[in-house]
């Protein structure tokens, strides 16, 4: 068996007053023929970015309505994570591609996951590269097999593409987060663009007392008496974690007391974070402004929460990003944004609305001083994010999209 993720239990009822009582009506509606059904949704780690943050939140939300979902999460070695993130990247268009070896150490442990998946369902959602290769290696059943691709893979490196291609023959279905990202030749017949969500009910999003928020952020180390510009971020060379200090030093020589928070998590499946972790300690050592943190120095959902509530600019940096849902993250706490103009980002500032997007350095370190320098303009641009969040960005909508898709797929005709 693989490894089963406990998530406990919720109610869409919470939701009431947050997101328009219709949309949660036409939700259960819509769901209604789907009770019963049993969902499993495959992924590599149940902690440490994006899908996981999701799954946490919406394998509950689908059993309360009335589908029986399960999570589960493969397992691998470091040889296999390294595989597996080099096949991330190169479908992000690195030029490094994968080794033969790595290309063997994928096949094998996924072999392995494959003969440990018992699956009884009638759909499963793979989410992204890493257990893509499950489908072809467990042999057919009567599950219908979803892959819900995360990350930007519009235009992917040959030969890792050529590798992953050929996983994905069998499958039914594609979500990505938008139709800009299919890549060429995909061999799936029907595809869907649906974008993220956050959970506002989530530890990380539940609104937060100032004073407890003050609490918090002194506790982990940052004294709030001079502004503060903050990203949270996987330690990941495409969120640009580099770009984003040497924005904030050009920043600093205007504004000499201005602090820098990077809160970046080690996912279990992301081996390239500790290399980055350690070079970021190297150049904000001699920095008291310059602060570090991970979720292995006590920084979890509350503080990140914290973090995104009182830092005056939130920085999204990423030059590749698939969603970005800490876009969306800042900006329901009405906090301003300033972030790169990559893949799912400006779908969450469309419009103008949330804050900045920029392009270069220099871009950022402008955009930086002029949402600190004009806080009217930075407050306003946030207040529109936040209602842009609302109306576009929250769970509910969400599951009331997949929940199309899996009637789709189970041949539930609409009415
Ligand atoms: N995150 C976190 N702690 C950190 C860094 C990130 O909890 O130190 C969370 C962040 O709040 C967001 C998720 O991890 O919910 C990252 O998702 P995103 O889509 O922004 O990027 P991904 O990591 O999936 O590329």
């Amino acid at each position: 068996m693989l490894h089963k993720v406990d998530v406990g239990t919720r109610s869409l009822r919470a939701y009431r007053g947050i997101v328009p009582d219709e949309t949660i009506e036409e939700l259960r509606e819509a769901a209604k023929p789907l009770r019963g059904l049993r969902v499993l949704h495959l992924n590599a780690t149940p902690y440490g970015g994006g899908v996981s943050e999701l799954l946490r939140s919406l394998v509950p939300l689908m059993n309360d309505l009335g589908m029986r979902t399960e999570w589960e999460v493969i397992s691998g070695d470091q040889r296999f994570f390294s595989a597996t993130k080099a096949i991330h990247n190169g479908l992000q268009g690195s030029d490094l591609g994968i080794t033969l070896e790595e290309e063997a150490a994928y096949e094998m442990t996924s072999r392995e996951n494959a003969a440990r998946l018992e699956t009884e369902s009638d759909i499963v959602f793979v989410h992204d590269p890493q257990p893509v290769a499950l489908r072809a290696l467990h042999g057919r059943d009567q599950a219908r097999w979803i892959w819900r691709c995360h990350i930007d893979t519009s235009a992917p490196n040959p030969q890792v593409w050529e590798i992953v291609r050929g996983y994905l023959e069998g499958y039914d279905a594609a979500v990505f987060t938008m139709r800009e990202f299919v890549p060429p030749g995909l061999p799936i017949a029907r595809v869907e663009a649906i974008p993220p969500a956050i959970d506002p009910l989530s530890p990380k999003n539940i609104p937060l007392q100032e004073k407890v928020a003050r609490q918090i952020i002194n506790w982990i180390g940052v004294e709030l008496d001079s502004p503060l510009v903050t990203q949270v971020a996987r330690f990941d060379p495409w969120k640009d974690p580099f770009g984003v200090i040497a924005a904030y030093r050009l920043v600093r020589e205007q504004i000499p007391n201005l602090q820098l928070a990077l809160v970046g998590s080690m996912a279990l499946d992301d081996p390239e974070g500790w290399d980055i972790y350690h070079q970021l300690v190297d150049v904000s050592q001699n920095d008291p402004l310059v602060h570090v943190f991970s979720n292995f120095t006590g920084v979890g959902n509350i503080e990140v929460n914290a973090f995104q509530r009182l830092s005056d600019v939130i920085i999204q940096k990423s030059v590749r990003e698939g969603f970005g849902l800490v876009i969306s993250e800042a900006l329901w706490k009405g906090t301003p944004v300033v972030a790169g103009r990559a893949g799912g980002i400006p779908m969450q500032m469309a419009g103008g609305t949330g804050g900045l997007l920029v392009e270069s350095v220099e871009e950022c370190a402008a955009a930086l001083l002029k949402l600190l320098r004009e806080r009217r303009y930075a407050t306003e641009l946030a207040k529109h994010g936040q209602e842009w969040v609302r109306s576009r960005f929250l769970l509910p909508r969400l599951l009331l999209d997949e929940v199309r898709l899996m009637r789709a797929c189970a041949g539930v005709s609409d009415e």
